[in-house]
């Protein structure tokens, strides 16, 4: 019965990784999948989760089902993470940083991973979002969700199947390698319908590596602002931390949205900012799934409601959220000490990857002194944050890296500096070097 069911075509992404494995050469690189490896090529669990791993094994919790919303420890920290510093220190004012006592109301659920909470917003918002009027009056149809030109690949699949139309806004200027602000405020402004959800990166964009600067965010503030637009900002935040290396600072430009755009905000729009959160990168739990959904509300009341319709859509998809990651976050981040190193693990991620970012275009500067290349050729390697590269590199340049290299990465250019360590990065500057000589 099942002989009509085409083969699916495979994950871009996860699909590279199966090819990677399948090839047997020594020198093989995979520049492709998103997660963290150290100098040796090698996953990592960071201290910080291992020891607080530990005390939660010595504790002997049980293995109780959580509640539709989550545990509530862990939302209340997710929030936390999000909006106020983590060290009780003043100097954090200047990322908007908010006072534990000073929370704006909000709704927030315990997901699966920051895919769960984008889809969960997703169905969320196609229920109840405004609704765009069309062109014929009476008939409305569900808020377009506008998503960065490039994003993630899985964004689009994330809205198309909960029913959401999706439409690009511009985001990256490739000829010049920087964010086409003029372009993205122009789409904002004209071409996105009144109540479209536009979906910002809170940083270290994916795949560009290329985030707005402070100018450039209020600028996007100043039209989400704009009452006549009424256009709602879905955040996703992957990478807090991932960025800069200081989670403070990588959370900066949500806090300036939540600010202006919450309940006493001075624009008087409250409730047009939603948050999807991962946790997989920062903390390296990728397996565990642990993410959280906020959409901040007008008042308590509205949150209390907003809340109660998100667990009506849990419960049938999933029932509840997995235990262990949350406990494994709360463990870190309700302990000083603990919090701290977790602070210093996701810096020492962060500063390795910058490392080998500077080596890596050093090499391939070195490697090309006659060629006529423009000097900025190889500036996005280190101008570029986060986990990614966007390279700039050619489908048919992608493939001969695979090809001649056994260099494995996506045939946009996008390179996960994650898979760059002191014993590649030489010969990945070769391979680079040859495929890109003119
Ligand atoms: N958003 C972006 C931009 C991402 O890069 C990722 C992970 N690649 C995610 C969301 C979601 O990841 P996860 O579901 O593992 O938290």
């Amino acid at each position: 019965i099942w002989s009509h069911v085409p083969p699916a075509p495979e994950d871009a992404i996860l699909g590279l990784t199966l090819a990677y494995e399948a090839d047997s050469h020594p020198l093989k690189v995979n520049l492709g999948v998103g997660a963290y490896r150290d100098d040796d090529g090698a996953p990592v669990v960071l201290p910080s989760v291992r020891e607080a791993e530990r005390r939660l094994l010595q504790s002997r919790l049980g293995m109780e089902y959580l509640p539709v919303a989550g545990d509530a420890r862990f939302r209340y920290n997710a929030l936390r993470m999000a909006l106020c510093s983590l060290d009780d220190d003043s100097a954090r004012e200047a990322y908007g940083t908010f006072h534990e006592s000073q929370l704006p109301p909000a709704a927030t659920v315990q997901t699966l991973s920051g895919t769960g909470a984008l889809r969960l917003a997703a169905e969320f918002l196609r229920r109840f979002a405004p609704r765009t009027d069309s062109a014929a009056s009476t008939s409305t149809s569900p808020s377009v969700v506008c998503l960065p030109q490039p994003t993630w690949s899985n964004h689009p699949s994330v809205f198309r199947d909960a029913g959401l139309p999706t439409m690009s806004y511009r985001y990256y200027d490739g000829q010049r390698r920087t964010v086409d602000i003029d372009g993205m405020l122009h789409d904002l402004v004209y071409r996105a319908p009144p109540h479209s959800v536009v979906l910002l990166h809170a940083c270290a964009h994916n795949p560009t590596g290329t985030d707005l600067n402070r100018q450039q965010w209020q600028r996007v503030l100043e039209v989400f602002a704009e009452r006549r637009r009424d256009l709602l900002a879905l955040f996703d935040m992957a990478y807090q931390g991932f960025a800069t290396g200081d989670a403070d600072r990588d959370a900066a430009a949500v806090r300036s949205f939540v600010r202006a755009l919450s309940a006493g905000g001075e624009h008087g729009c409250a409730g047009r900012v939603l948050l999807a959160q991962s946790f997989s990168k920062n903390f390296g739990v990728y397996g565990h799934r642990v993410g959280a959904l906020t959409l901040f509300t007008e008042d308590d009341a509205a949150a209390a409601a907003v809340e109660s319709q998100l667990k009506l859509i849990a419960r049938p998809m999933y029932s509840n959220p997995p235990l262990h990651g949350a406990r494994l976050v709360n463990t870190v981040l309700e302990d000083a000490a603990l919090t701290q190193q977790w602070r210093q693990d996701v810096r020492q991620m962060a500063d390795r990857i910058r490392q080998m970012r500077a080596q890596l275009r050093q090499l391939l500067e070195a490697s090309l002194p006659t060629q006529n290349h423009h000097p900025s050729t190889w500036s996005p390697i280190t101008d570029q944050v986060g986990m990614f590269c966007y390279s700039g590199l050619q489908p048919e340049q992608v493939d001969r890296l695979r090809r001649e290299f056994h260099v494995y990465l996506t045939r946009d250019g996008r390179i996960s500096m994650a898979g760059v360590t002191r014993a590649n990065v030489a010969y990945l500057a070769h391979a680079l070097a040859t495929v890109t000589d003119p």
